[in-house]
């Protein structure tokens, strides 16, 4: 496993996705993601029997980090900004460190530690209902000043890169 904190936690399993590391539970109304034991290789994963659900519903994904080829990368501060919003609008949802295969790689992990695995277990690649703070949250730093129709557009959009 990689300790360069180059995955991105919430990869596209059809673009950049590397490895299945968490399956998304929970109810209807609150999702939470279950993490695996081990990180699973995409190509190793059968979707055949998801039935028209889309991976990035059931699955959290990681990848390399698009960096400039991904809207949330801060060319600046070389930094997610996706994982930024979400630690400053989501809110925690586990005071518990839960095992999480990929962290040592993580790149969320790397830039905000415990406070980003907090509030990670609530965020889904591909969020059809969100919360109003995670649909904030992922609205990409070009987009942040756009009218807030934009803010119900985006509760389709994946979230990561
Ligand atoms: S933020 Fe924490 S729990 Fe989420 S993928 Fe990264 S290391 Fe794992």
């Amino acid at each position: 496993m990689r300790t360069d904190h180059s995955l991105c936690p919430s990869a596209e399993f059809e673009l950049n996705g590397e490895v299945v590391f968490g399956m998304v539970g929970g109810s209807a109304q609150e999702r939470r993601v279950i993490y695996l034991r081990q990180a699973v290789p995409i190509e190793q994963v059968d979707i055949s029997r998801l039935n028209g659900i889309t991976p990035g519903e059931v699955f959290r994904v990681a990848g390399t980090c698009a960096k400039d080829n991904c809207a949330h990368h801060d060319g600046d501060s070389q930094q997610c900004s996706l994982v930024n919003r979400i630690v400053e609008k989501a809110p925690v949802v586990t005071s518990e460190l839960a095992y999480c295969a990929i962290r040592h790689s993580c790149v969320w992990w790397g830039q905000h530690g415990r406070s980003a695995c907090e509030r990670c277990s609530q965020v889904v690649s591909r969020d059809l209902m969100p919360s109003e703070e995670l649909a904030e949250a992922r609205i990409p730093p070009n987009r942040q000043n756009i009218s807030s129709d934009i803010n119900t557009q985006s509760s389709a959009v994946q979230s990561g890169g």
